[in-house]
């Protein structure tokens, strides 16, 4: 588990709070959630019951598979749907997650690499 991106979600809440409502929970349990694995250093099995559901459908869409936005940002296809520009499996890796959302930019390395390089 990405405990630094754990931490920054502690001191950003917003991030959770907007996850549950979409998900139409209550965020304060998905914020103890959070602090209680900050707590245990991301140990999973402690959850039981609805713990794992907030952990499944609040704060792990936020820790693991978050969406790469691509070099050029979202881009509309033929048929009007809204996909990534990403041609690296639109998905941010780990290493990139945090600096992702310090940066408020949700890219992948690759993209990220060749964004600094060419400043
Ligand atoms: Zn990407």
């Amino acid at each position: 588990m990405n405990l630094e991106v754990l931490e920054f979600l502690l001191d950003n809440e917003n991030y959770i709070e907007e996850m549950a409502k979409g998900v139409g929970v209550d965020s304060n349990a998905s914020v103890g959630i959070v602090k209680l694995l900050k707590t245990n250093g991301g140990d999973l099995s402690n959850l039981k019951g609805k713990q794992t559901f907030h952990y499944e459908k609040v704060i792990k869409p936020l820790l693991e598979g978050v969406q790469c936005e691509g070099p050029i940002g979202m881009i509309e296809d033929d048929e009007g749907n809204w996909d990534t520009s990403c041609v690296n499996g639109g998905i941010v890796d780990d290493e990139s997650l945090y600096q992702s959302y310090l940066e408020e930019d949700f890219k992948c390395q690759i993209f990220r690499y060749d964004a600094e390089n060419m400043r």
